[in-house]
């Protein structure tokens, strides 16, 4: 994205435009989760104050790939909103803001990108569900009210092996 500071004054001007994917330089990779399908567009309005040019908009791109929690095809526009001061030398017609607006995009990109934000993996894990987070009391804690509070444990397998618990002393919480 080349800005043109000459034709520029405080009263600003606003930009609109894209530039080819090719900008936001992505590596090809054959691990890659996401990459870019689309130009890189962005929306800026630009003002110049003297020598310092105030840059405000947004900048995203489309990307595409595999959803990190069902698998399934991702397509999702990724950008963010960018701000962007500088100082412009009196000699300087064009600026390249071409990196800044690259940089919020690929700042913006979420580390496990998901089709949509009400995904859901295909196959609840149900049988980790109930056991403890549920805050139910457990069956056995009403047997153990009865028994005098004798606990019941579940006997291990004979083959198990039984991990020795270290547990480190809290020296002190900072
Ligand atoms: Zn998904």
């Amino acid at each position: 994205m080349i800005l043109p500071v000459s034709r520029l004054g405080p009263d600003g001007a606003r930009f609109e435009g894209q530039d080819p994917k090719e900008v936001l330089e992505w590596p090809p990779s054959p691990r890659d989760v996401v990459r870019p399908a689309g130009p890189m567009r962005w929306r800026l309005e630009a003002q110049l104050f003297g020598t310092e040019l105030l840059v405000r908009g947004r900048a995203e791109a489309l990307f595409e790939g595999t959803c990190c929690r069902c698998g399934g095809p991702l397509s999702r526009v990724y950008g963010d909103e960018v701000t962007i001061s500088r100082e412009v030398a009196p000699d300087e017609t064009d600026v390249d803001l071409t990196s800044e607006l690259r940089e919020s995009i690929l700042l913006a990109l979420p580390n496990n990108p998901v089709c949509s934000d009400d995904c859901r993996p295909p196959r609840p894990l149900a049988e980790d569900a109930g056991e403890a987070d549920d805050g139910a009391a457990s069956p056995w804690s009403a047997l153990d009210a009865l028994s005098g509070g004798t606990t019941h444990e579940q006997p291990a397998p004979p083959d198990a092996p039984k991990k020795p618990r270290t547990r480190k002393p809290k020296t002190r919480r900072s």
